[in-house]
C-alpha cells in the first residue's frame, strides 16, 4: 500500500500490513497494542518494511499505549545493525476510523525533536477496527503533524 504526503511517498510492505491488521482492536475489551516501524528511505520514498509489536509495555489500557523506552531502544539498535532505520511508531485505537489523539501527536513531535536522526519526519500509524485501507491512519510528524493520503 502506498501513501502520498507532500512530495513524499510512504510504502507499507505486506508484512507490515499483516502485523497491523492482525492486531486490530476488533472488540472493545482488547487492549491497545503497538510497536515500532522500521525500514529505509531512498530520496523521497519511505519504505516501511517491518512493524514490531512491543511486549514489554509499561502500561496498557484500552485507551492509551505507553511503550517501554529501553526495550524500544534495544530494538532500534538491532535493526540499525542490519541496515534498517527507525521510521516511527504505530498503535491501535478502539475506533472504526482511527485518528491520532492530541497526546499521540504531542508524544511523536517530542520524540522527533529529541532524537538524533537524519529524517525529515517520523511516521505515526494509527490502526482502527475497520478493514484497511479505511481503518488505517498514516501521519507524518516533525514539528507538526500532517495526514497522508492513499495513492490512487
Ligand atoms: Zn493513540
Amino acid at each position: 500500500m502506498e501513501y502520498k504526503v507532500l512530495d513524499y511517498k510512504i510504502h507499507l510492505s505486506n508484512n507490515v500490513l499483516d502485523v497491523l491488521s492482525k492486531n486490530r482492536q476488533i472488540t472493545n475489551s482488547n487492549f491497545e497494542i503497538g510497536g515500532q516501524l522500521f525500514g529505509y528511505k531512498i530520496d523521497k520514498d519511505f519504505f516501511i518494511s517491518d512493524a514490531t509489536v512491543s511486549n514489554k509495555v509499561d502500561k496498557k489500557s484500552s485507551i492509551s499505549f505507553f511503550p517501554n523506552i529501553i526495550a524500544d531502544q534495544d530494538e532500534i539498535d538491532i535493526f540499525y545493525k542490519n541496515g534498517y532505520d527507525f521510521l516511527g511508531n504505530w498503535h491501535t485505537h478502539p475506533q472504526n476510523i482511527p485518528c491520532p489523539s492530541p497526546i499521540d501527536i504531542a508524544t511523536m513531535i517530542d520524540r522527533y525533536k529529541k532524537s538524533k536522526h537524519g529524517l525529515n519526519f517520523y511516521v505515526l500509524i494509527i490502526v482502527g477496527k475497520t478493514e484497511f485501507p479505511k481503518g488505517i491512519s498514516i501521519n507524518i510528524v516533525n514539528d507538526k503533524i500532517i495526514g497522508a493520503k492513499l495513492n490512487d
